[in-house]
């Protein structure tokens, strides 16, 4: 089979290999829909994870079962499915513990275009397929469901973290997709007042849309300072960090009220150490509370999310900018995701 991969760090390409083999709790699927994901660039270009050989990319989208194995209740071939870019081994003591996106190892229920080939192929291979496979409702198009793979669960989880309560104000540190689905999350769970922190206009137009109130442009000096100065000196309730870089966890850190919560969903590609400012820590004291997360995965997290888009209570129009035909887009679609064109948000590849 054909599939697009991480040839090496710095280096992507089209490359050929066996059909994955179907065990008997799996299935294995082809493609329906596809979107890059600017995790893979961290993957490729900064090599975040480190050296990967020839291993194919892509863990958004959703797709149509070919195969199961003898164990596999819930699927059958035909069956259009959507896939959560996180694939817990759901028997597994961490994901016993509540933490099944750590199952196996830290960081490890992650494992298209991490620990093992993706979904840029023509073939692709789910691990216990009726813990991390969900039926594709009629009602949401392919290109949204593979919204649900990643941007979706994982914005969302920023506000999870970040623990919104009715009435707060809150922080989103970047309004690209990811940021731009915590800001929907905190309108849904009752935020008062959402700043948004990004420059480009498509992204400010979208967080209007999905409930942003205030807008700071980081480019504009720092983010502390601005969102100081908006709330007379008190800062944020709560902030979710979807952007930026290891300097950001310092400005969230000056922009969060004591007792505030920051959800760190952002992936740090570079750099050793993410530094705290002491005084603004409470010199340790401040009850500032820290959390950062890989995103959940798994079957009922996909279906409730898919409920939200099912239900109108959430839409993901606004995430999708470039839609491409057709499989041997994808290199240009996730090349798109490297440049970050002005006019983009997502780029998403039908099949
Ligand atoms: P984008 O690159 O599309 O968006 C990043 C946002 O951050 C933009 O709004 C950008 O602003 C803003 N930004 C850039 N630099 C700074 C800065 N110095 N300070 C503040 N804001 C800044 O990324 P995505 O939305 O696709 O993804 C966001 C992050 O989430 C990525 O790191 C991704 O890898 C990670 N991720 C994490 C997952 C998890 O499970 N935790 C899962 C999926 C993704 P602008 O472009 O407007 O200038
Ligand atoms: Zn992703």
């Amino acid at each position: 089979m054909k599939g697009f991969a991480m040839v090496k760090i710095g280096e992507t390409g089209w490359i050929e290999k066996e059909r994955p083999e179907c065990g008997p709790y799996d299935a294995i699927c082809k493609p329906l829909a596809l979107a890059p994901c600017t995790s893979d660039v961290h993957t490729v270009w900064e090599g975040a994870i480190g050296e990967r050989d020839n291993m194919i990319l892509g863990h958004e989208g959703c797709g149509e079962v070919v195969e199961v194995g003898a164990y596999v209740k819930d699927f059958k071939p035909g069956d259009r499915v959507m896939i959560p870019a996180i694939t817990p081994d759901w028997s597994s003591l961490e994901a016993q513990a509540g933490f099944p996106m750590h199952s196996g190892g830290m960081l490890a229920g992650w494992k298209f275009s991490n620990f093992k080939d993706g979904m840029f192929a023509d073939f692709f291979h789910i691990n216990d397929a009726d813990g991390n496979l969900a039926h594709l409702p009629d009602s949401i198009p392919p290109e949204e469901a593979s919204m649900l793979s990643d941007m979706v669960p994982t914005g969302f989880h920023g506000v999870e973290l970040a623990d919104v309560q009715f009435g707060d104000d809150v922080l989103v540190i970047g309004i690209g997709p990811v940021g731009l689905m915590a800001v929907a999350a905190a309108a849904l769970r009752g935020a008062a007042r959402i700043i948004a922190v990004g420059s480009r206009p498509i992204c400010v137009e979208a967080a209007k849309f999905y409930g942003a109130t205030d807008f700071i442009n980081y480019k504009d000096g720092p983010i502390s300072k601005q969102v100081l100065e908006m709330t007379n000196g008190k800062g944020a309730d709560r902030i979710v960090i979807a952007g930026g870089n290891v300097g950001t966890m310092d400005e969230a850190i000056r922009a969060l009220k004591p007792g505030g919560q920051i959800g760190n969903i952002n992936y740090l590609g570079q750099g050793d150490n993410v530094c705290f400012p002491r005084i603004e820590w409470g010199a340790g004291m401040g009850h500032k509370h820290i959390v950062g997360g890989l995103t959940p995965g798994g079957r009922l997290r996909i279906e409730k999310l898919a409920n939200l888009v099912s239900t109108g209570r959430l839409d993901l129009s606004k995430l999708i900018t470039h839609r491409f035909q057709g499989f041997e887009h994808i290199e240009e679609a996730l090349m798109m995701m490297k440049d970050k064109p002005r006019d983009m948000i997502k780029p998403v590849v039908t099949i």
